[in-house]
């Protein structure tokens, strides 16, 4: 069955926190040192399960303090701007007009994007990973972070990257900074404006209100809105190889140089999946191979509101995996993962904290640090 990326906006429940001492930030730290210290559970399934490590799973509360914004945080799009609809898989592949729209707010936003850096829960899932405590890490975000933290730490991408695009036709990827400059050549006056507003600096605010006062509306995975802006008039470019191929490839040029409507290929697509697209099987697979070989799962920023990551904690569930959740608010459907949990659970069978990732990470590092040097 294809496992498609799809949006989840029901309210969540609020976080019923496990064990009561993780209320607080101190308390949180010591039970999550415990979850990750702990041997492995009697009651792991697998026995690709015993390497004694954690899996880790993250979503865009860890990218937060980067100064990106998410779906649900406080500041989150679903929270602030209601209205905001995602670009569809279908919709950005059967229609031009889309695609126009999507890669000229795509361009506004890549600046930012492109400028923001791992922040100090990255770091610290580094160190783990040097401590052996976290085996492998799976990510929701496509801002490549993790892989930029943590480069021999593996890491996979489920829901694909923004650092480059893939063609949609000969499926050849390209990187994404050196499409904005052709971006910017195809669209003097759109670059002439983006110049403009990045002088004024209201992409420089981190804070959503100040950007709305601006007339810009931020949203996830580097997308700004300007209202009643010309998206019509925005060029894209064709894939260079499809076009190298010839008529063959179908692709044909406007007068500008741009991709032109009735070409019947070299698409360009950010090679993120998209809500309403299928996850690659060997991604899936990647996904499901970095569970079962864990001895535990901690969630970290992530509501779980996308089924295809929901299921994988379903899946060390019931591979009889321990599993944490650090995430500040509500998650889907956790009442699944926290049945049954002992009466004097100090954190070795299970977490449950909403708390701020790069408030806790770091303190974790230095308490396992401690543990190991004992
Ligand atoms: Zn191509």
């Amino acid at each position: 069955m294809p496992l498609l990326r799809v949006p989840y906006t029901d309210p969540l429940p609020p976080p019923h926190i496990i064990p009561r001492t993780a209320a607080t930030v101190s308390g949180a730290i010591a039970c999550l040192t415990d979850f990750l210290t702990a041997p492995p559970s009697k009651n792991l399934k697998l026995d690709t399960a015993r390497n004694d490590r954690t899996v880790l799973l993250t979503g865009a509360g860890i990218s937060v303090a980067s100064g990106l914004a998410d779906y649900r945080g406080t500041n989150g799009t679903y929270t602030l701007n209601r209205t905001y609809k995602p670009v569809y898989y279908n919709e950005f592949t059967a229609n031009h007009e889309a695609r126009k729209r999507y890669w000229a707010r795509s361009y506004l936003g890549w600046t930012n994007l492109h400028k923001a850096r791992p922040n100090i829960a990255h770091k610290a899932v580094a160190r783990l990973g040097e401590l052996g405590v976290i085996s492998s890490c799976i990510t929701q975000n496509v801002d490549s972070f993790h892989p930029l933290a943590h480069p021999s730490l593996p890491t996979t991408e489920l829901h694909g990257y923004l650092r480059a695009l893939v063609c949609l036709t000969c499926r050849t990827e390209y990187p994404r900074t050196a499409f904005q400059t052709q971006l910017s050549a195809l669209n003097p006056a759109w670059a002439a404006f983006l110049a403009e507003v990045l002088a004024s600096g209201a992409l420089d605010t981190e804070d959503p209100a100040q950007r709305r006062a601006r007339g810009l509306t931020t949203n996830p995975d580097g997308d700004v809105d300007i209202p009643g802006a010309p998206y019509g008039t925005f060029r894209y470019p064709a894939c260079p190889t499809c076009l190298a191929a010839g008529a063959a490839a179908g692709v044909q040029l406007d007068s500008d140089g741009g991709w032109a409507e009735g070409s019947s290929g070299g698409v360009l697509k950010p090679a993120v999946v998209m809500f309403g697209e299928s996850i690659p099987q060997a991604t899936k697979m990647a996904a499901e191979e970095a569970v079962d070989g864990a001895s535990r799962v901690l969630v970290v920023g992530s509501s779980l509101a996308t089924y295809s990551a929901w299921r994988l904690v379903k899946r060390a569930r019931e591979n009889g995996m321990p599993i944490g959740v650090v995430n500040i608010g509500g998650v889907r459907g956790e009442e699944v993962f926290f049945g049954g949990v002992a009466e004097g659970n100090t954190g070795r069978e299970a977490v449950r904290a909403s708390v701020d990732a790069g408030e806790v990470l770091p303190a974790v590092v230095r308490m396992v640090e401690e543990v190991d040097s004992i």
